[in-house]
């Protein structure tokens, strides 16, 4: 996929443009794609979203400010790893109003995909959001994660019907389309404008013999263990989608998603850095001055490193390939990141007699004193030796 627009030239406006000159060029874009005018067009369908989307950050004064400092890295998560994407109900439950004399019926709108004439509805469950720790040793590999949840499962008794034996009737107000037409008052004078019927819910069908065990909603309230895959190099704040485990829906309808919002560890070791690790080695006095060999944890095991004489406290050794996976906004992986470490050399506090005869000895030895190697280098040049 391309690389995210910027949402200024998403909506077609300049990066001074006032409230009402953004909503009116939002306004324009979301009439243009709307998906009542562009039936099963994906591109229009992704224009759509896209604009909303940029619409969502440009209309909120504080997260427009913050993608004009950050720009799309500002914006929510670690690169908002569902794309940043809101569902087409989203968008019309937020942004509804935008068509306001649009000509679009806005009863369909609201009704998210599902639009005028299209048959009785089909209720869809509710997401449900989970939280989800983990250890950075577990992010590095991807795993699997088993939760429980207490959602809305099918009713097995009814099959998810609602019906004590399993029949339904037409809906009498209806007649079967779930949709019923009204008279409302709007500005050009009486309008006709369908909406759901209250009968039925919407769904045509009414149930006389209604299923004991779940009062007929065809959902009961159960637990389920939902086994989760999440992919190497998630990082905290990300979300994952899991469709279809979400909430179950009323009378055999489509089920919501589950959310899952991924939350990190610290790790005992480790500071992440994006897909890099940072690691706070200290050294003693000694090996850094003369250099040897120290083993460092990785996420893989401990592993030894060589430690040139002369190691300075500030020094920072790479470590290709052995910090985090890469992955882009959509959980595709691109490579790994790396192991930093950061040296440091610790300075004794305390000291017996002898120790402290040693470094007094030191004191007054020649290369001790900051800048000696220096002075030797000039020396050296001086005198041509
Ligand atoms: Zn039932
Ligand atoms: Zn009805």
């Amino acid at each position: 996929m391309a690389e995210k627009r910027d949402y200024y030239e998403v909506l077609g406006v300049e990066k001074t443009a006032s409230a009402e000159e953004i909503k009116k060029a939002y306004r324009k874009k979301a009439i243009q794609y709307h998906p009542d005018k562009n039936p099963g067009d994906k591109e229009a369908e992704e224009k759509f979203k896209e604009a909303a989307e940029a619409y969502e950050v440009l209309s909120d004064p504080q997260k427009r400010q913050r993608y004009d400092q950050f720009g799309h890295a500002g914006m929510g998560g670690a690169g908002g790893f569902s794309g940043g994407g809101m569902s087409m109900e989203d968008i019309f439950t937020h942004f509804g109003d935008i068509f306001e004399g649009a000509g679009f019926d806005l009863g369909d709108l609201l009704g998210g995909g599902r639009g005028r004439n299209r048959g009785p509805r089909v209720q869809r469950g509710s997401d449900m959001r989970v939280k989800v720790h983990l250890t950075l040793e577990e992010i590095a590999k991807g795993c699997e994660k088993k939760i429980k949840v207490r959602k809305l499962v099918q009713c097995k008794d009814c099959n998810g019907t609602g019906s004590k034996d399993g029949s339904t009737d037409t809906c009498p107000t209806c007649k079967g389309s779930g949709r019923v037409i009204r008279q409302q008052r709007g500005i050009f004078g009486m309008m006709q404008v369908q909406t759901d019927c209250d009968t039925c819910g919407g769904e045509g069908r009414i149930i006389k013999n209604k299923c004991p065990k779940c009062g007929g909603q065809g959902v009961i309230r159960d637990e389920e263990i939902i086994t989760i895959t999440i992919p190497a190099g998630v990082a905290g704040g990300m979300q994952l989608t899991v469709p279809g485990k979400g909430n179950a829906a009323p009378h055999g309808g489509v089920n919501g998603d589950l959310l899952v919002l991924i939350e990190e560890e610290e790790h005992k070791d480790f500071i992440r850095q994006e897909s890099d690790l940072v690691y706070n080695l200290l050294l003693d006095m000694p090996t850094a001055v003369l250099g040897g060999q120290v083993q460092i944890p990785t996420l893989t095991g401990d592993v030894k490193i060589t430690i040139t004489p002369g190691t300075q406290p500030g020094k920072v050794l790479r470590m290709r390939g052995k910090g985090l996976p890469r992955i882009d906004q959509y959980g595709r992986n691109y490579g790994v990141g790396d192991l930093l470490i950061n040296v440091g050399v610790y300075i004794p506090e305390r000291l017996n007699k002898d120790e402290k005869k040693l470094i007094e000895q030191l004191q007054d030895s020649p290369n001790i004193a900051p800048g000696a190697a220096d002075k030797k280098g000039f020396f050296q040049n001086l005198f041509g030796c």
